[in-house]
Formats: C-alpha cells, structure tokens, sequence
C-alpha cells in the first residue's frame, strides 16, 4: 500500500527543494505536499502548486481550528504547516507522499508517523559553502538573508535526530543517494 511519507529537511541553502523535484521525477508514486504558507508568492511560484498562499487571518483560523498536523513560525512572522487534508488527498489518490519542511515540522512529523515516516536531512558539505550558496541566492533582502542564515546554522545542529543524511557536494552523487534511499524505504 503506498501511504509512506518521506520528510525531507536540511538548512536553508542546503538543496533540498532540488532534490525533492528530482525525486518527483523518478519515482511516479510519490506526490508533493503542498503546505500552506502566510509568506508573500515570489514571482516563480504558484499557488496550490508551491504553497498554499494564505493570510495570517486564515492560517490562524485554520490552526484553531486543528486543520494543521504540524506548523510552525519558521522566519518571524511567517508560518509554514503541513495540513491534515493534503495527506488524506493524497493517500486517496493512492500516492506516497514527499515533503520539503523545516527540521522542526519534519521531526514532529515522524512524531506522528513513526512507521510510515522517514525523515531524509540534507546537509552542506560545510556550513561555509551553505552561507555561500544562501549569499549568490539573491532572492532575499539584506534583513531577511540574515534570518535565514541565523536560522541555517540552528538547523545544522538538527543532522543526529535524522533517520538518514545525503550530503549535498556534487549534485548528481545526492541525486544517486536520495535516489537509493528512497527506493529501499518504498521497497520495504
Ligand atoms: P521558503 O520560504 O524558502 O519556501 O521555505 C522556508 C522554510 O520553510 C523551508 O525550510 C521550507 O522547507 C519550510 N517549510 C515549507 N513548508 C513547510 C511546512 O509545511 N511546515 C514546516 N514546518 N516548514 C515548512
């Protein structure tokens, strides 16, 4: 039966987002969770495809309403969760599920499933080629880059609560990694 969720996290700037769409493609039963998010769509982005783009208003009223498996504040005053309702859509559908989450979400996530989980950290070879990667990013403002290079380097501290770690070096080497270790873990 495939109602298997593989949690993908790793610091900011790790990689991650491109190994998730990798794996999107190679593995025809898995489906991308689509979480819900109060932060602003950059131009790239669609919404009900990348996120759920919702106000403060919404997300607040979603979370009292215990919509939420998991969410939290991952920058200031920007929430993130995973909702119920994006799993059950797509376990009908028949589909393992594959989630790109902060490191918090996603343990809390295992918390939840801890059978049907496995949570997949994606790390740096080094915390400077991180801060490096995050710097040539240019998607960010100068204020909002240093959130998100305080909240990288809490993030690295989180590798050993992992089931399992591909190191993001060379690209196409994780592809092969995650590649193998998805595969055991649907396979088993
Ligand atoms: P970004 O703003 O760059 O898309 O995402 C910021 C961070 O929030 C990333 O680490 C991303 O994986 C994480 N994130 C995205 N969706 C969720 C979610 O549903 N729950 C949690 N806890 N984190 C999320």
């Amino acid at each position: 039966m495939n109602k298997k969720l593989i949690v993908v996290a790793a610091p900011s700037g790790a990689g991650k987002t491109t190994i998730v769409h990798h794996l999107l493609t190679v593995f025809p039963s898995l489906a991308f969770s689509v979480s819900a998010t109060t932060r602003v769509c950059r131009a790239h982005e669609i919404d009900g495809e990348d996120y759920y783009f919702i106000s403060a208003q919404a997300f607040r009223a979603r979370v009292a309403n215990n919509e939420f498996l998991e969410w939290e504040e991952v920058y200031e005053n920007q929430y993130y969760g995973t909702l119920f309702s994006e799993i059950t859509r797509l376990w009908a559908e028949g589909k393992n599920v594959i989630f790109d989450i902060d490191v918090k979400g996603a343990l809390n996530i295992k918390k939840a499933f801890p059978v049907e989980a496995l949570t997949v950290f994606v790390k740096p070879p080094s915390k400077e080629t991180l801060l490096e990667r995050l710097r040539n990013r240019k998607t960010e403002d100068a204020k909002s880059l240093e959130k998100r290079i305080n909240r990288a380097t809490l993030e690295l501290t989180y590798e050993p609560k992992f089931d399992t770690v591909v190191v993001n070096d060379e690209l196409q080497k994780a592809f092969a990694d995650a590649e193998k270790i998805v595969k055991d873990f649907l396979e088993k």
